[in-house]
């Protein structure tokens, strides 16, 4: 099958014909029919991030069960599913006290296991343990969520890390008050869905900061009640005036040392800043320690602190509701082969988030 490959660092990524093993007991075979194009794996591809090669890339995907594992009693060929990278056991100290996102002992193949994926018989890593850039995908059980079938599946495969990661940051991390201040640093597919979040949570002053101008539209057309071009403006000063001194949260949604200290420096005392996005390996944030005595907190929060099964199939409804914008996030469509431009658009910033469509 056709999958989309990271041979080594900085490359092209190749679209290879590779295999996947049969699945184990507790395994499932997907058909992919939508992925999103995500930041993070572009942080492989770019050696921001550490990982073995090569590696299949993608984990924002959606599709339809083919085949399931002997063990698996919750899905069945046909069932439409999302696939999540937060990989759970269920049974460890984390899963059960209701964090399976931040699970200890995820249940996936070690490299001492046979691949699920090879190409010419060597091993082929999946990104984040779904490798989503492909026409089908082995993953483990605990890896996905059933959905309704009248959910498009662009939408779905959008749910499956963007949306989720945005929306979840703010609703489970940050768990923001109504009548609350906000503000969103990048609104690219992660931050319009924190800046959708903040709207659903309440929030009466909403901010979008960002250095392109179509975005921070698209900030306001999703629920933002103020923006700020930082390409212009100090996003800190301008923050500061909006508010009266900092926002009560503040949001990264970038994954870059600075404007992370610029999201920390415009939450107000006992504010609360969330960094959302991924930042490079070995890269630190620096913070006055004296600001802490204003009882300021700095958190990290992965994928949402989601609990997928159950918050997925509720941003589902939040979007038949209307609440949940998905549609207008994604402005660019391509086909697998048009992974590379894809990502150089990511790269630049230039979209909001692009899809690609399986047929
Ligand atoms: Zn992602
Ligand atoms: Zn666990």
């Amino acid at each position: 099958m056709k999958a989309a490959v990271l041979h080594k660092t900085h490359d092209p990524i190749q679209i290879d014909d590779v295999t996947l093993d049969n699945p184990a007991s507790s395994e499932v075979i997907v058909r992919t029919m939508a992925a999103g194009v995500c930041h993070s794996d572009l942080h492989l591809v770019e050696g921001l991030i550490t990982a073995p090669l090569p590696c299949l890339l993608g984990h924002e995907s959606a599709g339809i069960v083919e085949e399931v594992g002997s063990g698996v009693t919750d899905f069945k060929a046909g069932d439409h599913v999302i696939a999540c990278l937060s990989i759970f056991c269920g049974k460890c100290e984390r899963c059960l006290s209701g964090r399976p996102n931040v699970c200890l002992n995820r249940p996936v193949r070690d490299s001492a296991d046979t691949p699920r994926v090879t190409l010419n018989g060597e091993r082929v890593e999946q990104f984040a343990n779904i490798g989503g850039y492909a026409e089908q995908m082995l993953l483990h059980e605990n890896t996905l969520v059933k959905i309704d079938k009248d959910v498009s599946f662009e939408v779905a495969a959008l749910i499956g890390c963007g949306v989720t990661t945005g929306v979840g940051a703010v609703l489970n991390t940050a768990k923001v008050e109504a009548g609350s201040s906000v503000a969103v640093f990048g609104v690219g597919g992660i931050g319009l869905s924190a800046i959708q979040g903040a709207r659903i949570a309440g929030a009466i002053k909403i901010i979008a900061v960002d250095l392109a101008e179509h975005k921070l539209a698209k900030a306001m057309e999703v629920g933002a009640t103020h923006v700020v071009d930082a390409s212009s403006h100090d996003p800190v000063e301008a923050v500061r005036d909006l508010t009266d001194g900092g926002v009560d949260y503040a949001f990264e949604a970038v994954g870059i040392k600075e404007t992370s200290e610029q999201a920390y420096q415009a939450t107000r005392g006992g504010g609360v800043c969330t960094i959302v996005g991924v930042l490079p390996e070995g890269v630190n944030i620096e913070i006055e320690g004296l600001s802490l005595l204003s009882e300021k907190r700095l958190q990290g929060s992965s994928m949402g602190s989601n609990r997928f099964r159950i918050d997925m199939p509720r941003y589902i409804e939040m979007y038949r509701q209307g609440n949940l914008m998905v549609n207008e996030i994604i402005t660019r469509r391509g086909n697998l082969e048009d992974i590379n431009d894809l990502y150089a658009a990511q790269k630049n910033r230039e979209e909001a988030r692009s899809v690609i469509l399986f047929d």
